[in-house]
């Protein structure tokens, strides 16, 4: 990233915001915005602003992270393995901008049967009725 760009994002983000998104952090459970969150509407980026997750198909997993079972477009945003603490697992980042968001599990409800485990940091709700 551009020292212009990186300057940018620590205007605009908090730095719990900046942690998750930039350093691939993670929120501890329970403890984001969004995760009893239930309004209708769209879950964008919080770094660019990219339409990721529709309220639609956000679901209780009881994880205590905002959980989704389907992003709002499959092309929105991407997966990259990630080996960090000694498990594999599939990290999920905006395809647009590369912002952190959360992982990818496979014990999720149908039709998908995926789990996209997203930290509320990373996320800027909007509501559908605005
Ligand atoms: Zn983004």
């Amino acid at each position: 990233m551009s020292k212009s760009k990186d300057n940018e994002l620590r205007q605009k983000l908090d730095s719990e915001q900046y942690r998750v998104t930039q350093n691939s952090g993670t929120e501890p459970a329970f403890t984001g915005k969004y995760v009893d969150h239930k309004s209708d509407g769209t879950y964008r980026c919080v770094c660019c602003d990219a339409a990721l997750f529709s309220s639609e198909h956000k679901y209780d997993s009881g994880s205590g992270w905002p959980s989704f079972w389907l992003p709002l477009a499959g092309d929105t945003v991407r997966t990259k393995t990630d080996e960090s603490r000694g498990m594999e697992r599939s990290e999920v980042v905006c395809k647009n901008c590369d912002a952190h968001l959360g992982h990818v599990f496979e014990d999720g409800p149908q039709p998908t049967g995926l789990r996209y485990c997203i930290n509320s940091a990373s996320l800027d709700f909007k509501d559908s009725a605005e």
